[in-house]
């Protein structure tokens, strides 16, 4: 299988505290692979030191066969092919919704605000947002909210999109319309890099499953490996704290 990204001997530290511990991992095209883990394990830094919202301390982030860690790589290039989706939605609040899935495709991607619009359009349908055009992110619901920054993050057509605990900042009764959507998007082959504490969603979509503890990677493995048979007992402490 083709790696989209592949993450080696990654470490990032704040100061003297060590919070990714050498690292190695990789997600393939197509792939769903979502990370479970404790609160302050490094998932959320692992996500941003791949999409270098943080700069990595050391080791190599490859994509497309060159360490764009590398000096003389286009970071700003590399970042339009990732997607990011954060569990504050982080909206143009300014924006409607229309455009806040068309300010980055013309900007960045340079396309026209017709090109935009369409593209913007098509997305926004898929995620059921397509009546709500002319709104503003305070007059849409968290779910609402979610489900256009996540058609903001398509509309960018990235290679990957990595989401940060998409759910965690919805009301209980606004988690399922977000994962229904994030399901159909892995059902059409759309490569995904899940963090999140819903452990139904990662058994039933997720390929892999990747399970942090302290700054590394504790386990790997399908999810029927993960929840119904995990090696490690960390990776069962986890589970039994949190099932
Ligand atoms: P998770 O997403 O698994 O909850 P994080 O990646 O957010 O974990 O955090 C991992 C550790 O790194 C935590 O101890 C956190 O306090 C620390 N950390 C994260 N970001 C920063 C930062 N910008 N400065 C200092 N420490 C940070
Ligand atoms: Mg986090």
């Amino acid at each position: 299988m083709e790696n989209v990204i592949e993450v080696k001997h990654l470490n990032k530290s704040f100061g003297t505290h060590e919070v990714l511990k050498d690292i190695d991992f990789s997600v393939s095209k197509g792939e769903v692979v979502c990370i479970i883990g404790s609160s302050g394990s490094g998932k959320s830094t692992l996500l941003r030191c791949i999409n270098l919202l943080e700069t990595p301390s050391g080791g190599e982030i490859i994509y497309k066969g060159e360490n764009i860690l590398d000096a003389k790589h286009d970071i700003y290039k590399y970042r339009t092919k990732l997607g990011m989706v954060f569990q504050q939605f982080n909206l143009f609040n300014n924006h409607d919704v229309l455009s806040n899935c068309t300010v980055g495709q013309i900007k960045v991607l340079k396309r026209s605000k017709k090109e935009a619009e369409e593209v913007a359009m098509k997305y926004l349908k898929i995620v059921g947002m397509d009546s709500f055009i002319n709104a503003k992110p305070k007059q849409l619901s968290g779910g609402q909210k979610q489900r256009v920054a996540i058609a903001r993050a398509l509309s960018m057509e990235p290679d990957v999109i990595l989401f940060d605990e998409p759910t965690s900042a919805l009301d209980p009764e606004m988690v399922g319309e977000v994962l229904k959507v994030m399901k159909e998007l892995a059902d059409t082959g759309l490569t995904m890099l899940v963090v999140t504490h819903e452990m139904g969603f990662a058994k039933e979509v997720s390929d892999r499953v990747v399970f942090m503890d302290k700054g590394v990677i504790a386990e790997e493995g399908s999810p029927d490996q993960i929840f119904n048979n995990p090696v490690q007992e960390r990776t069962r402490e986890f589970l039994k704290r949190t099932l």
